[in-house]
């Protein structure tokens, strides 16, 4: 599965906390440049989807199918359709 920039920052903002401690101080090393922060992030991402794959919810909305901003968000930031 390839991720989208979108998809990856909505796991490392709301599903971070699932990677095992030692993967998680991997992205946390304040030297790593801008690059090598994407590339470790997608790379983290698709451990992620991989392993826990299952506890992620993709919140996506149901009118046009796009990524929420949260996975408990209500509305959609693409189209403004709001499913309460
Ligand atoms: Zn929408």
């Amino acid at each position: 599965m390839k991720l989208n920039k979108e998809e990856i920052e909505y796991l490392f903002k709301h599903y971070f906390h699932l990677l095992p401690l030692d993967l998680k101080h991997t992205i946390k090393y304040p030297y790593l440049n801008e690059v090598d922060l994407e590339e470790e992030k997608v790379k983290l991402s698709a451990i992620l989807i991989e392993k826990y794959g299952d506890k992620v919810f993709w919140n996506l909305c149901p009118e046009c199918n796009k990524l929420a901003r949260t996975p408990k968000a209500k509305q959609c930031r693409f189209c403004g359709h709001n499913w309460h």
